[in-house]
């Protein structure tokens, strides 16, 4: 069955792509610009991962006129009460770059010691089709280090150290990444929840 992403950003494209292949996933995942979505942009109005990755599903199923998977995602800093959490991607303002953002959260995280920087990325995916939506949950633990390292991957990977490992996500390749990444970990716990469905 074909589901188109419900996302313009070509990282979580890429990501999903990887992580539907080796775990053959058997969906086939179209790009927005494979439906002539690609200038569809989603306002998220919604106040949780799960509100806006269904805004974001329900838009593109309209649009597209075919089932529709979206990822709502971001990253919980322990110290700032989970910010910037949904707001990951706007975090220093509305047209914030991700290099803008990761240097707001550096500052804010200055004189912080170590044992305090602790953070987690989730993921929330929704899959929406007209009649049913189909979540999955999936996080990653990790902390927040003093400077960027590693050229790799998107966001805030640059400044995350997941938990049992000493590199960022930038420094890791993407295939460990997506081995452990906490949007790998919400693709299969969506895709235990749509197997129980049998669709
Ligand atoms: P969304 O489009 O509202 O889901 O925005 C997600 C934002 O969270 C991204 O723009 C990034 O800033 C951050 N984010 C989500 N997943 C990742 C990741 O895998 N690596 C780095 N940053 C991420």
């Amino acid at each position: 069955m074909k589901v188109v992403l419900a996302s313009n950003n070509r990282h979580k494209a890429l990501e999903f792509k990887q992580i539907f292949e080796s775990n053959s996933i058997n969906l086939q995942l179209m790009l927005p610009s494979d439906v002539y979505l690609s200038g569809l942009d989603v306002d998220e109005t919604g106040t949780t991962f799960h509100e806006n990755s269904f805004i974001k599903a329900k838009e593109f199923y309209l649009a597209a006129g075919m089932p529709a998977i979206a990822d709502d995602s971001g990253l919980e800093v322990d110290f700032l009460d989970k910010s910037p959490g949904i707001y990951s991607a706007r975090y220093s303002g509305p047209n914030a770059t991700d290099e803008m953002n990761r240097k707001k959260l550096l500052s804010e995280l200055i004189n912080v010691p170590p044992d305090k920087r602790s953070a987690r990325f989730r993921c929330v995916i929704c899959y929406y089709d007209g009649d049913i939506s189909i979540y999955g949950d999936g996080s990653v633990e990790g902390e927040i280090i003093f400077e960027e390292r590693g050229s790799e991957g998107f966001g805030y990977d640059s400044i995350f150290v997941p938990k049992g490992y000493d590199k960022t996500f930038a420094e890791i390749s993407s295939e460990l990444k997506n081995n452990i990444s906490h949007r790998r970990n919400a693709l299969m716990d969506f895709m235990n929840n749509y197997r129980g469905l049998a669709i």
